[in-house]
């Protein structure tokens, strides 16, 4: 496996809290990809991750080099960050492989596409295959989330009992099809009063809409959300700014920690330290963003936190 020394450098940069002797406490991840190659720019290069706005200003290098890098490098940076489970959705076929290369790790979940066939995929929810739904983002094929087209992902989720990742908010990628409007959060509300028992959470806490997440999170409790991209695709400051927002509004027991991870290892250590260095955040609710919270979400057993605590 190819990884430079500026990648171990960069690494060890990016954990300012806690020596590589020194046990980390678990962390969970509820927004993950099943990525299995890296993507090449137009210099026939790894492609380094993007960020927002344009012209990108931040240069962070790619740490997988080849496509036989991409899963065994993301799984020792959960090793090394002591990333103990994984929310990852994506097409079904790849769900599956990560499933295998990496057994009891993962939450499979499959990601909304318009040409699956949803009578396979209850199928593959029958045999226990996937424990989550999502991610679901019809906005990048302009679709509203309260289209009849998703309905039958709502339909599993309630019929087995399972949490779902949504996609609402104004920004993603560049999809010809995206529309900033279908990103709305409001548009969940009456698929929320159709299925009044499932378990949502919003990527981004529906970054940038923070009034109408207030209200959605304020009116349906069993409404989280995950601060994922926005932890290392914005500039800090503007990420910083609506997350203390999100906390002085006292949801902070509502925020799970995510990556948004796919085939890129060198986003987890960036994501970890945007929380860390969170100066607005004590203690607790630092725990309780990387991990507390997603437990009592996914209702992982005494069992689970124990084994994950390695009490
Ligand atoms: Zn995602």
């Amino acid at each position: 496996m190819r990884q430079s020394l500026y990648f171990a450098a960069m690494l060890a940069a990016a954990m300012p809290t806690f020596a590589d002797n020194q046990k980390r406490p678990p962390i969970i991840d509820m927004h993950m990809h099943g990525r299995t190659s890296i993507s090449l720019d137009e210099n026939g290069q790894p492609r380094a991750r993007g960020c927002m706005p344009q012209p990108c200003q931040v240069a962070v290098p790619p740490m997988a080099q080849s496509d036989e890098d991409v899963v065994p490098l993301m799984l020792e940076t959960m090793d090394r960050y002591n990333i103990v489970l994984g929310f990852l959705s994506d097409r079904p076929d790849r769900v599956k492989k990560w499933i295998v290369e990496s057994p009891g790790r993962f939450i499979g979940a499959t990601k909304f596409d318009p040409d699956l066939n949803v009578d396979d995929l209850r199928k593959d929810y029958e045999s226990g295959a996937f424990l989550g739904v999502g991610e679901l983002g019809p906005l990048y094929w302009g679709i509203s989330i309260d289209d009849p087209r998703l309905e039958p992902y709502f339909q599993i989720a309630e019929d087995f009992d399972l949490p779902v990742l949504v996609h609402l908010q104004g920004i993603g990628g560049p999809t010809k099809a995206f529309r900033i409007r279908t990103g709305h959060p409001e548009l969940l509300e009456e698929v929320l009063r159709r299925h009044p028992t499932v378990r949502v959470f919003l990527e981004n806490a529906g970054f940038p809409f923070f009034d109408e997440m207030l209200s959605l999170m304020y009116m349906y409790p069993q409404v989280y959300a995950d601060l994922s991209t926005i932890t290392w695709i914005v500039p800090r400051p503007l990420f910083y700014d609506y997350f203390e927002r999100l906390i002085e509004a006292g949801l902070d027991k509502r925020l799970m920690f995510g990556t948004d991870a796919s085939g890129s290892p060198e986003i987890f250590g960036e994501a970890i330290s945007a929380i860390e260095s969170a100066p607005f955040l004590n203690a607790k609710q630092r725990r309780d963003i990387f991990y507390n919270n997603a437990a009592r979400f996914l209702r992982l057993s005494d069992e689970e936190i124990a084994a994950h605590h390695e009490r």
